[in-house]
C-alpha cells in the first residue's frame, strides 16, 4: 500500500500526533467537533494503508447505528477497501457477530432470537405469572430493571448478594427468567453483553485467538461506556493492544443509564496511558455557536476542563425566537428552514432537536401539511409508533367493530387470556362463513371464546359510554377503559409512550381546533381573528391538517363524517408513507441524544422551556441538572454554520395547556452572540391572550393554566371579556332552535334525540341518536329535522 501521507495532509499537529501514535493505548480527551472521530477513522485508514494491521486486526466501537455507518461510509472514502468484512459497530452489534460466530460455545442455538425492550417486559411477566406471584409486590418493570442492573453488573443469579426475603424472591425469578430464555432460544439486549463477555472470560483459546486478532482497539463516545461495557471491552484487549479512546466528558449524557464517566480514568490508569492526546481546536462551528457553548458549558462545576476556539471568525449570531405557542413554533420553524432551503442550504443539513420524543408532533404536522420532505430518526412518527396505533385501533373499533385489523391488533392487547389457538379458531370460523372476526365470536367456545365475548362487550360499552362526548372525552375514555395507560404505567419504557397517549389527546384537540370540527369553532371563529391581528400570525398559519379530509354533507341526507371517524382518517392519512424515502433530501428530526456525534449547516433547538429542556424529572438535583446542560451542549455544538433558539409561551403537553417559562439555559449564554427575534422581556404577548382565552371558553381553562404554572409561580389574569364576534356567533349558533336532549325527525333515519350540538350558521352540527340506525352526525344547514315531542 502507500506511506499514508495523503491521508494526513489537513491534520493540524495534534491530530497528526494521534492518528500516527505508535502501538499503544491512548486517551483523547477533548470537545466537541474537535475532530475526535476524524482522528479515529483516519487512523483506521492510515494503518491498514501502511500496512500496519489488515481489515481483521481492527475492532471499532461506537454508540449508534448511525455513527457506525457514518464511519463505515468516511472509511470508504478514504479507502478502496472493503469495509464490510471490518468489526465496525455498536456494542450490541459487535456482540451479536460474536456470539452468531461461537453460538455453541456461548450454549445458545444456532438461530437465537433477540427480544427488545418491550418482549424483554412481557417475558418478564409471564415468569412471574408462572411462579404465580403477585404483580403487585413484584412489580414486572422494577423486576426487569433489577435483572438488567444485575446483568451489566455482570452478576448471574447466583452471584446476587441477598439481604431479605423480597431480594430472594426477585433473584428466584431472575433465574426462572433465564431458564425460560434459554428454553425459548431467546436473548436480551444487556444478555448480549453478557453473554459475550463471560464466554470471552471463560474461554481461554477463544480469548487468546480474539486478543492476537485484534491489535488495534478504537472506542467513540467512549465517555458513554457502562462498567460491562468496560470489561467487555478489556476481554478483548490484550494487556499490549493499541486501544484509542475517544471522549468528551462534557458530552456525558447517558449517566442516567448507568455510563460512567470514570471510565476514562479506569482506563488511563489500567492501560497504563503514557499521556492524554488534547485537541483545542475546533473545526465545526462559527465563533459566536463556539462561544455559546463553551459559556454555558462552564457553568458545570464537574468538568476535567478544556477550552475549545475556532478560527473561522464569528459567523451569523445565534437566533432566539419566542413564540406564543406550540403551533406558532413549528410554523415558524418551517418558515425559516423554507427561507433556508431557498437560500441553498441542503435540506438534510437542517437538523431540527428537541428534548423529548412527544415534542416531535407539532413540528411533523406542520412540515406533513406543507408538503417538505422530512425524516424522524431515533424513533418512529408519530402516528406510527406501536402505542399511537394501538390507541388508534381501538377507537377504529369504536367506529366500526368489524375492523379486522384492528381487531387484532387490540383484541388480547392488553392481554385479556386470548390466545393463539382461540384466534386461530376465531379465523376459522370467521373464513368459513365470510363475516367479520367481530361477528363470529360466538363460533369459538371454552375460556377464550369467553373472553372473546367479553372484548366485544369492553368496545360495546366504549361506544355507547362515549356517545355524545367531545373527540377529546372519546380518547380519554377510551385510553382508560382499554386499559392502555395502566398497561404502559407498568412498563419500563412505559414513561414516553403514556407522553405520547397524551399527545394523542393533543393531536386531537388541534384537530378539532383547526378543522372547526369541535366545540371550540364556536368559541374561536378564525376569521374574526384575521391575520396580522396576532403578533406571530398564529391563527393564520395554522396547519390546515385534514385538506384531504371529506367533511362534504351527503346532499339528501345531510349525513357527514364523525369528528372521530374525520380524525381517524386524517391519522391515516398522516402516517402514510410521506416520510422521506432514502436518499432523498429531507429535513432531519431527532431527539438530541440521538443527534450525538452528528452535525448540520444549520440546527434549531426548539422547546427551550424549563421543565420540559432542562426536563422536570432532572432538575431538583444538581447532578441531574449537569447533565441536563451537557444535552445542551451537545446539541448547540452539531451546528456549523446557524444555531437557531426557540422557546414557546404556552404548549400543550400531557393533555394540558403549558404557560411556560424560557429555559435557564439562555442565562448561560454570551449576550454578544445572541440576536433576539423578537423583543425581549415582552411578557406574555397577544399570542398568550389568545391561547388563555381559548383554555378559558374550553371551561377548562382555570385550573389547568394554575395547575401547570407550578414551574414560574405565575397567576392567570382575570379571564378576558368575550369579545362580540364571538357572542354574536353564540346567538347565531342557537337560530336552529335545536338543544340537547330535543325528539327529531328525518327523513331518512326516522326518530331520534339529539345527544351533541356543534358549530355555528352554515356549520352547524348535530349529532342524533336514532332508534333504529343508531348515532349519526348532521349538517343541520341540509339535514331536515322536524321537532316532535
Ligand atoms: P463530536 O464531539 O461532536 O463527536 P468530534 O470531535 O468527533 O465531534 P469530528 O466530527 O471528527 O469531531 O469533526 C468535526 C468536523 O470538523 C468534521 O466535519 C471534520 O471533518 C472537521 N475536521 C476535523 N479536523 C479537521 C481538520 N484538521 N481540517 C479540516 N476539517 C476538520
Ligand atoms: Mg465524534
Amino acid at each position: 500500500m502507500g506511506d499514508g501521507s495523503a491521508l494526513l495532509r489537513g491534520l493540524n499537529p495534534e491530530q497528526y500526533a494521534a492518528v500516527t501514535l505508535p502501538a499503544e493505548a491512548a486517551l483523547i480527551l477533548a470537545g466537541a467537533g474537535s475532530g475526535k472521530t476524524r482522528v479515529l477513522t483516519t487512523r483506521i485508514a492510515w494503518l491498514l494503508q501502511t500496512s500496519q494491521v489488515s481489515i481483521g486486526g481492527v475492532m471499532a466501537v461506537t454508540f449508534t447505528n448511525k455513527a457506525a455507518k457514518e464511519m463505515l461510509t468516511r472509511l470508504s472514502a478514504m479507502l478502496p477497501v472493503n469495509v464490510r468484512g471490518m468489526w465496525i459497530g455498536t456494542f450490541h452489534g459487535l456482540c451479536n457477530r460474536f456470539l452468531r460466530a461461537h453460538w455453541k460455545q456461548a450454549g445458545l442455538p444456532q438461530s437465537f432470537q433477540i427480544l427488545d425492550a418491550g418482549d424483554t417486559l412481557s417475558a418478564v411477566k409471564r415468569v412471574i405469572k408462572a411462579l404465580k406471584l403477585d404483580e403487585e409486590r413484584f412489580v414486572p418493570k422494577q423486576v426487569n430493571w433489577f435483572i438488567a442492573g444485575a446483568k451489566e453488573n455482570g452478576q448471574r443469579p447466583k452471584d446476587v448478594p441477598v439481604h431479605d426475603g423480597q431480594t430472594q424472591t426477585m433473584v428466584e425469578i431472575y433465574q426462572a427468567y433465564e431458564d425460560q430464555c434459554q428454553r425459548e432460544g431467546v436473548v436480551d439486549f444487556a444478555e448480549l453483553m453478557l453473554r459475550t463477555y463471560e464466554l470471552m472470560r471463560d474461554d481461554a483459546a477463544l480469548r487468546e485467538h480474539y486478543r492476537r486478532r485484534f491489535r488495534h482497539i478504537l472506542v467513540d463516545e467512549f465517555q458513554d461506556t457502562n462498567r460491562l461495557q468496560y470489561a467487555w471491552l478489556k476481554m478483548f484487549a490484550a494487556p499490549d493492544a493499541s486501544v484509542l479512546a475517544v471522549g468528551d466528558d462534557d458530552q456525558s449524557i447517558y449517566a442516567f443509564r448507568g455510563a460512567q464517566v470514570g471510565n476514562m480514568a479506569d482506563f488511563e490508569r489500567e492501560f497504563r496511558v503514557k499521556q492524554v492526546i488534547k485537541l483545542e481546536r475546533n473545526y465545526r462551528s462559527f465563533g459566536n455557536i463556539l462561544d455559546s457553548a463553551n459559556h454555558l458549558i462552564g457553568h458545570n462545576s464537574r468538568r476535567l476542563g478544556k477550552t475549545l476556539r475556532t478560527e473561522a471568525g464569528p459567523g451569523e449570531p445565534v437566533r432566539v425566537q419566542e413564540n406564543a405557542s406550540d403551533f406558532s413554533e413549528a410554523q415558524w420553524i418551517l418558515e425559516e428552514a423554507q427561507q433556508l432551503h431557498r437560500s441553498g442550504v441542503a435540506r438534510k443539513e437542517i437538523a431540527l432537536l428537541y428534548r423529548s420524543n412527544a415534542q416531535s408532533r407539532v413540528i411533523e404536522s406542520a412540515l406533513f401539511n406543507a408538503g417538505i420532505p422530512y425524516r424522524v430518526y431515533g424513533g418512529l412518527r408519530f402516528f406510527e409508533r406501536a402505542e399511537v396505533k394501538h390507541a388508534l385501533a381501538y377507537l377504529r373499533l369504536i367506529e366500526n367493530c368489524n375492523d379486522d385489523t384492528s381487531y387484532l391488533r387490540v383484541v388480547n392487547f392488553p392481554t385479556r387470556g386470548i390466545g393463539a389457538r382461540t384466534l386461530e379458531q376465531l379465523q376459522d370460523a370467521a373464513r368459513q362463513t365470510g363475516r367479520s372476526l367481530w361477528q363470529s365470536v360466538g363460533a369459538v367456545g371454552g375460556k377464550g371464546g369467553a373472553n372473546l365475548v367479553a372484548f366485544n362487550g369492553l368496545i360495546d360499552g366504549m361506544r355507547n359510554a362515549t356517545l355524545g362526548l367531545t373527540l377529546r372525552e372519546i380518547i380519554e375514555h377510551m385510553l382508560e377503559r382499554s386499559g392502555l395507560i395502566d398497561f404502559y404505567r407498568t412498563e419500563k419504557e412505559g414513561a414516553d409512550r403514556i407522553e405520547n397517549l397524551e399527545e394523542l389527546v393533543n393531536a386531537a384537540e388541534a384537530f378539532v381546533t383547526q378543522e372547526g370540527f369541535g366545540k371550540d369553532a364556536v368559541a374561536l371563529p378564525v376569521d374574526e381573528f384575521g391575520p396580522g391581528q396576532l403578533s406571530d400570525g398564529a391563527a393564520a398559519g395554522l396547519p390546515n391538517a385534514v385538506a384531504a379530509v371529506d367533511l362534504t354533507p351527503d346532499a339528501e341526507t345531510g349525513e357527514i363524517m364523525s369528528p372521530l371517524a374525520a380524525f381517524l382518517t386524517h391519522a391515516a392519512l398522516e402516517a402514510g408513507d410521506n416520510q422521506a424515502q432514502a436518499g432523498q433530501d429531507a429535513i432531519q428530526l431527532m431527539t438530541v441524544h440521538s443527534a450525538k456525534g452528528l452535525e448540520f449547516d444549520a440546527v434549531f433547538i426548539t422547546g427551550l422551556e424549563e421543565g420540559l429542556f432542562p426536563h422536570e424529572n432532572a432538575m431538583s438535583d444538581a447532578d441531574g441538572l449537569e447533565e441536563e446542560r451537557r444535552l445542551m451542549y451537545v446539541a448547540i455544538t452539531r451546528a456549523r454554520q446557524r444555531l437557531y433558539l426557540s422557546f414557546c409561551q404556552t404548549r400543550m403537553l400531557h393533555g394540558q395547556t403549558r404557560y411556560n417559562v424560557k429555559s435557564r439555559f439562555f442565562d448561560e449564554l454570551p449576550e454578544s452572540a445572541l440576536k433576539w427575534l423578537t423583543p425581549r422581556n415582552q411578557g406574555f404577548g397577544s399570542g398568550f391572550a389568545r391561547e388563555y382565552q381559548q383554555a378559558w371558553e374550553r371551561g377548562s381553562g382555570l385550573n389547568s393554566v394554575v395547575g401547570a404554572g407550578r414551574n414560574n409561580g405565575w397567576q392567570p389574569p382575570a379571564p378576558p371579556p368575550v369579545p362580540a364576534a364571538m357572542v354574536a356567533a353564540q346567538a347565531k349558533a342557537s337560530g336552529h332552535g335545536l338543544k340537547v336532549g330535543q325528539g327529531v325527525f328525518h327523513n331518512k333515519f326516522g326518530e331520534g334525540v339529539v345527544i351533541t350540538l356543534e358549530g355555528t350558521g352554515e356549520d352547524a352540527r348535530a349529532q342524533v341518536r336514532f332508534g333504529r340506525h343508531g348515532p349519526k352526525w348532521l349538517a343541520l344547514s341540509i339535514a331536515k329535522l322536524t321537532l316532535v315531542d
